[in-house]
């Protein structure tokens, strides 16, 4: 399981999934860029302090700590010249790209009737159309290096079911699964992976921010219980695992394995 001479490129890197993906993924020998837009915590004080904190230099600082090597970049996933500027930055400081996960991502919730526009669109741009023009800047290295890559997004089981209060956000992760599965047949010629990672339910600030009706009975798993399956999926190319959506749960059992 080791990522050694790989770099990866993680999004919502700042607390969470994507820390301890990026912690994880740092740990198995990837070198790993680090995004997000919180450069300065103001969590304190909070009501979810705990989950609320983190910044891209507090997950770089802790990579480095343990050995690893990380690049924190400031990057807001719905503007286009930040995801360009994040690719830019990746080959100016390492050479090369291999890996991309897709994780950042928010919520949208609210009954249909009362809807936001501007938190709709802001859910928009962040898991559906960031991922792609994520995916579009980055492709152009990973296919000119012509040495295959992987990559991954971050769905959610609201994607293949009802959620109470959650329309929006399903669409979204919806629209994000289809959109991995087409590209993972767009780029298979170039031995690109390209997968969808079902987390199930993990004690983060999204979590413990909103109030998911009908998701209390589901255990809540610590961040880190993503890192054995994302370091799997990261190292997979074409020829041996793409066009997936797996859970991270059967990680092991059904897949993985
Ligand atoms: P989280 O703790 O709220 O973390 C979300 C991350 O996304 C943060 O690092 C945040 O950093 C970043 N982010 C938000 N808006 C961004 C933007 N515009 N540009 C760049 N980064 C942005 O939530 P999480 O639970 O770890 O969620 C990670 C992923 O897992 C999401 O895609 C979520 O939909 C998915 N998921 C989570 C669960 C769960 O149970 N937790 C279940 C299913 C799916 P900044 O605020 O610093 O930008």
């Amino acid at each position: 399981m080791r990522l050694d001479g790989k770099v990866a490129i993680v999004t919502g890197a700042s607390r969470g999934i994507g820390r301890a993906i990026s912690r994880g993924l740092a740990a198995h020998g990837a070198r790993v860029v680090v995004s997000s837009r919180t450069e300065v915590d103001t969590s304190h004080g909070s009501p979810h302090q705990k989950y609320a904190s983190g910044t891209v230099f507090d997950t770089a600082n802790a990579i480095e700590a343990t050995g690893g090597t990380a690049l924190p970049v400031r990057c807001d996933v719905s503007q286009a010249a930040d995801l360009e500027h994040l690719v830019q930055a990746t080959l100016e400081r390492f050479g090369r790209l291999d890996i991309v996960v897709a994780n950042a991502g928010v919520d949208c919730e609210s009954p249909v009737v009362d809807l936001d526009l501007e938190i709709l669109d802001r859910c928009l741009a962040v898991n559906v159309r960031g991922p792609l023009l994520l995916c579009k800047y980055a492709l152009a290295p990973l296919i000119a290096q012509g040495t295959g890559g992987s990559i991954f997004c971050i769905t959610s089981g609201a994607a293949q079911g009802y959620r109470e209060g959650r329309v929006g956000y399903s669409m979204s992760k919806a629209a994000l699964e289809r959109m991995f599965l087409n590209l993972a047949e767009e780029v298979r010629p170039y031995n690109i992976a390209v997968n969808v990672l079902d987390p199930g339910r993990v004690d983060t600030w999204m979590n413990r921010n909103g109030d998911w009706p009908g998701t209390a009975h589901i255990p809540m798993a610590q961040p880190d219980v993503m890192i054995p399956a994302a370091v799997w999926l990261a190292q997979q190319t074409a020829e041996t695992w793409t066009g997936q959506v797996v859970k991270r749960a059967d990680f092991g059992q059904t897949w993985g394995c």
